[in-house]
């Protein structure tokens, strides 16, 4: 068969609640044009995040059930445990209530001030968690990873040439290597098994531990399945395998691919790593065998795992976005290709080429996806990182709106509509004016932000 179907049927369902153009203009009002200021129940398909947002499946609602909440010595825990352990194999694994958990207890064990720790791109968290350490955290992407429009297989790669130059020439600030798979702030694009080695290789042969931030590791174990020589025939769960023994400790955020609505954990080998991280667990996030987790979140998560590596639903998943992309690129929508695992990212930087940056483009394709279908995305361009520590502007890197994916919760119909939104919204990308902020606090000012159009973003005919 060529159509390939979600591998799921629907037991429990949440109604999506219609509204009118005239509705989704008054909200948007109401929210000042900042989508994190628009209530849930006013988004038709909500793309905003891929975080936390997965639908459980029965067997995981079943294994809620099975949770046992004693404080010590859970079986949930040792559940967890081995569904890690059967994938990731490390020594100790450290259960947190979320991935920048696992990191914040990391980097206060091995940041510090006069540190750097490299990685093909670190993402937003993780380098937050470093930097409060007052250690530098440096990106090293290839350079074809950097350029929206072009096609290449691993666009998440380390630049190897890169991280051992650094690695001779700052080795006594290095601490660890880190590899973001898949890589986020890139949208979502793998890196290959040959790359992840490469890297791992570099790492120890210089006597650093090489630290893997796997938050989307089934994804890239399918992207490299299919498109790195030599893999196709191998099983997801031994790629998986492959993967994590290149490395010395992984962090990772179960609220992507665990399926699960809260976790993470911090997996490691060196013994007395973990008792120092072990020791920090219990004073921020609980004792060891819960983390910042009750039981039947473990129970949750070691269900997802096992489903999570499932190779029909990688298909589904990975098919999912691509067929998005490919509508949208034969449209002549500018859109990154090729597809990433867990989103779509439109390039408003080219599709509303007349809003110059400080008058942020994404921000307006935002909310004009919003208004015209209640799709909700997120601007990723100089709202989120055009304001600098000195109060003044400057552009971004690219101007992108990320449509990111909740994992088995959209069908292909809820696709085909947010296709239409979009297609409906480039017919008349000559409408959309930019926006200027109104008010802003010092800092993250995406999520709080007021804006207001220039001019109405669609004059009435
Ligand atoms: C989401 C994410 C994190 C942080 O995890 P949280 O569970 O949101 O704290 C870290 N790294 C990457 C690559 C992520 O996508």
């Amino acid at each position: 068969m060529k159509t390939i179907i979600e591998p799921f049927r629907i037991k429990a369902v949440e109604p999506i609640r219609m509204t009118t153009r005239a509705e989704r203009q008054a909200i948007l009002a109401r929210a000042h044009h900042n989508l994190f200021a628009i209530k849930s129940r006013d988004v038709l398909i909500d793309l905003l995040t891929d975080s936390g947002t997965a639908a459980m499946s029965a067997e995981q609602w079943a294994a809620i059930m099975r949770g046992d909440e004693s404080y010590a010595g859970s079986p949930s825990f040792e559940r967890f445990e081995t569904a890690v352990k059967a994938l990731m194999p490390f020594k100790h694994v450290i259960p947190t209530h979320q991935g920048r958990a696992a990191e914040a207890i990391l980097f206060s064990l091995l940041g510090g001030p006069g540190k750097l720790i490299p990685s093909n791109t670190h993402f937003d968290t993780t380098r937050g968690n470093i930097e409060a350490t007052g250690a530098e955290a440096r990106d090293l992407l290839i350079a074809e990873g950097r350029d929206p429009m072009l096609i290449h297989p691993f666009k998440g790669n380390m630049d190897l040439a890169a991280l051992e130059a650094l690695l001779k020439a700052e080795s006594a600030a290095i601490p660890c290597v880190m590899l973001t798979i898949t890589n986020n702030a890139g949208g979502g694009q793998p890196a290959s098994l040959e790359n992840i080695r490469a890297a791992s290789a570099l790492a120890r042969a210089h006597g650093k531990p090489f630290i893997i931030d796997g938050c989307r590791f089934a994804e890239n174990a399918w992207f490299i399945k299919t498109r790195e020589p030599g893999q196709e025939t191998r099983a997801i769960p031994d790629i998986v395998r492959d993967i994590f023994s290149c490395a010395d400790a992984m962090t990772m955020s179960a609220k992507k691919d665990a399926f699960g609505n809260i976790g993470g954990w911090l997996a490691l080998n060196d013994d007395d790593l973990a008792e120092a991280a072990r020791a920090r667990l219990i004073l921020t996030e609980g004792f060891p065998t819960y983390g910042g987790l009750a039981g039947r979140d473990l129970d949750a998560l070691a269900q997802g795992l096992s489903e999570i590596v499932d190779e029909d639903y990688l298909r589904y998943r990975i098919r999912a976005n691509e067929y998005v992309v490919e509508r949208l690129d034969a449209a002549g929508v500018p859109v990154v290709r090729p597809a990433g695992g867990h989103a779509v990212f439109l390039d408003a930087g080219r599709m509303l080429a007349h809003i110059p940056p400080l008058a942020y483009p994404g921000q307006a394709l935002a909310c004009a996806l919003y208004e015209e279908g209640g799709v909700r995305g997120c601007e990723i361009g100089t709202v989120m990182f055009g304001l600098q520590p000195d109060g003044t502007e400057k552009p971004a890197a690219m101007e992108l709106v990320r449509l990111a994916m909740p994992r088995r919760v959209y069908t292909q119909s809820h696709a085909d509509y947010l296709i239409e939104a979009i297609l409906a919204v480039n017919e008349r990308k000559h409408d959309i004016s930019g926006m200027r902020i109104a008010w802003q606090p010092k800092a993250l000012r995406h999520f709080t932000a007021r804006f207001d159009p220039l001019a109405p973003a669609f004059p009435e005919p």
